[in-house]
């Protein structure tokens, strides 16, 4: 094996291309040959303040943690993989002896190694190692590509499937038309929704959307002068309910709303739209301190739920509903980058398109020396 180059980030704004030490592998450890990364809000907001929260990015830490890869070498205890098979790699190691990981719960796990969280290296770089039952093989029919989406589509399947509990037949509403409100969408059809509703400020969003996977679209009216957000929210909600026919109670009434936006006034407004007695799930990440009306909360029963990454289950539903042929993620993928061009890559999220003027919804990377257009 040859070197290990990796795209370290050393300080706000501040990333180099560096050659790391190829990690060693024992017990059920594997090393995969990182092939597709996919990058995402978070890794943007390590470059460009350092921190997620409380997570602080205190000493040079290698981003990325979107990914697939080609298993490189494999632990003496490793079964179920050799080397060459094509994986999906599950960025989280966990201890498995807390009482999270012992309940089945394990993305709350204290100890988790999540891949470009602080302290923790991602996966920009040639290798990887990760216990050998995070990375998953993938079927034939699924590419590389569809390997690294895997992360962001399991973010969604967490949300909708699992915390959402979502069945056939139900209805959906999901607030937030980036990667994964498509992706939370996406789930729900793929699950047999009865009618999938995005939400959007911005009208190319809703197209989208609507050719992805929803099935009605609602643009939200523009605010008063000097409206305030709660008024704003109720109104809003009023305007969505009219528009699409929607009910508080029975059959045109909805039973999950997702917010994927972290906007204060989507919030807001989803506890007005959400049936009596439904779900709503908070996966969307905004300002932290949103003002919510528990009166609604408490009268209509509301589960109120956050959504934290994935667990057990989700990185398997997530490659069953691809490889089955029930999501597709090819249409998420707008931007493809050469290893050497990740700061490319990384601004072209930040901004939202690329130099030319192309919208984002997705950019990947490639590992160092894959052609871009491999799968
Ligand atoms: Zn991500
Ligand atoms: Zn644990």
């Amino acid at each position: 094996m040859s070197d290990n180059p990796s795209f370290v980030l050393k300080g706000i704004n501040d990333v180099v291309f560096e050659q790391r030490p190829i990690p060693e592998v024992t017990g059920d450890e594997v090393l995969v040959a990182v092939k597709k990364t996919g990058i995402c809000g978070s890794d943007v907001h390590y470059l460009l303040e350092g921190r997620i929260g409380d997570f602080v990015v205190k000493s040079p830490m290698v981003l990325g943690h979107e990914s697939s890869g080609v298993v490189a070498k494999v632990g003496p205890k490793v079964k179920h993989l050799k080397v060459g098979d094509r994986v999906a790699m599950e960025p989280g190691a966990t201890c498995r002896a807390c009482e999270a990981c012992k309940l089945g719960k394990y993305e709350l796990c204290p100890d988790i190694i999540f891949a470009a969280t602080p302290p923790y290296d991602g996966t920009l770089a040639r290798y990887y190692k990760l216990p050998a039952d995070l990375a998953y093989p993938l079927p034939d029919n699924v590419t590389l590509e569809d390997g690294a989406m895997m992360e962001p589509l399991s973010v969604g399947v967490h949300s909708v499937a699992n915390l959402g509990n979502f069945r056939a037949g139900q209805s959906i509403a999901v607030f937030g038309c980036g990667p994964v409100g498509l992706l939370c969408m996406a789930v729900a059809k793929a699950l047999g929704a009865s009618r999938v509703i995005a939400i959007d400020i911005v009208p190319a969003r809703l197209d989208f959307a609507k050719q992805y996977a929803a099935t009605d679209s609602f643009l939200p009216p523009k605010p008063l002068e000097g409206e305030s957000k709660v008024d704003y929210s109720r109104r809003n909600a009023a305007a969505l309910k009219e528009a699409l026919g929607i009910a508080e109670r029975g059959a045109s009434a909805i039973d999950l709303v997702i917010d994927a936006s972290g906007a204060e006034v989507s919030i807001q407004t989803a506890l007005h739209v959400v049936k009596s007695g439904g779900t709503f799930v908070q996966v969307g990440m905004g300002n932290p301190n949103v003002t919510i009306d528990i009166g609604v909360l408490i009268t209509k029963e509301l589960n109120y739920k956050g959504s934290f990454r994935y667990g057990p289950g989700d990185y398997p539903l997530a490659i069953n509903l691809v490889a089955a042929g029930k999501v597709d993620l090819k249409p998420l993928v707008t931007h493809r980058y050469k290893f050497e061009d990740a700061i490319t890559a990384f601004n072209a999220t930040k901004n939202g398109k690329s130099e030319d003027g192309k919208g984002v919804i997705k950019v990947v990377i490639s590992g160092p020396d894959v052609d871009i257009n491999s799968n």
